[in-house]
């Protein structure tokens, strides 16, 4: 079971309030904590990135709950409605995720695993990420709502009404069937589903070609390199030439 929070009480509060628009910060926090006394239950915390909070400020409120995994997910955004920025020229979400790393690097006490750095410092090393919104591997998740309902990755539904839906169910279809869904057949054809700038990126066995839900517009569907392009090379290449500063050379980097 995770818990999503996005940092301390006020950079939670950005986002997460209740109906009646009070924080829900102190109650999440409750969770946090009976979660703890259950360990095998407790699976993480995840925290969606916003510009106005300090990264290292909340890293380390995350940090402090002691979980195993703080997962961090860049918000919802397509090229028709981009992600808000204070300055389009620089890739901020991206030296946001530098600054969370150089502090997940500097505070090796710690056990936790920030699972989107992790997996980038995997790719480099030739180990197939954890999660779909990095790397080049089919995803191997699919998302079965309360009723029955099989759907595509649920994140879909921040592009357009309708784009996770793939009109199965766990009664009629078997998971093998869903499988050769065509929404779904094209995501296990790797480099040759991206656009062309991602098939020809130095950097696409470890990026990917970003999120799926990253990468539409209206006009050419998902054939765009993420909207975070721009950031998530700057991080890659962050992670890079600290791995290289340990002395350890990057497989996504060697020559063939
Ligand atoms: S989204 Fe950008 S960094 Fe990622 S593979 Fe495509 S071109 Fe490269």
């Amino acid at each position: 079971m995770g818990v999503s929070l996005d940092g301390p009480p006020t950079a939670n509060d950005r986002h997460r309030l209740t109906h009646a628009s009070r924080s829900s910060a102190a109650s999440a926090v409750r969770g946090i904590e009976l979660l703890r006394s259950r360990p095998h239950l407790f699976a993480g915390l995840l925290a969606v990135v916003h510009l106005a909070n300090d990264p290292v400020e909340v890293h380390d409120y995350l940090a402090s709950f002691e979980p195993p995994v703080i997962d961090f997910g860049l918000p919802h955004g397509t090229h028709d409605e981009p992600p808000h920025r204070d300055d389009p020229s620089v890739p901020e979400y991206g030296l946001w995720m530098t600054r969370v790393y150089d502090a997940w690097l500097a505070r090796p006490e710690q056990r936790h695993s920030v699972r989107m750095l992790e997996d980038i410092v995997a790719l480099n090393s030739g180990v197939h990420s954890s999660v779909e919104s990095l790397g080049l591997a089919p995803p191997t998740s699919i998302v079965i709502e309360s009723d029955g309902t099989i759907e595509g990755v649920d994140t879909l539904r921040s592009v357009e009404e309708g784009a996770s839906w793939l009109g199965r169910d766990v009664f009629s279809q078997s998971f093998n069937e869903v499988l050769h869904h065509p929404k779904l057949l094209h995501r296990q054809n790797g480099k040759a589903a991206l656009a062309d700038q991602c098939q020809s990126c130095p950097l696409v066995e470890v990026c990917g070609g970003g999120y799926l839900p990253h990468r539409f517009s209206t006009d050419r569907g998902y054939r765009n390199p993420s909207v975070y392009c721009a950031d998530l090379e700057y991080l890659i290449r962050h992670v890079q030439d600290s791995l290289r500063q340990h002395g350890w050379a990057p497989q996504a980097l060697t020559p063939p």
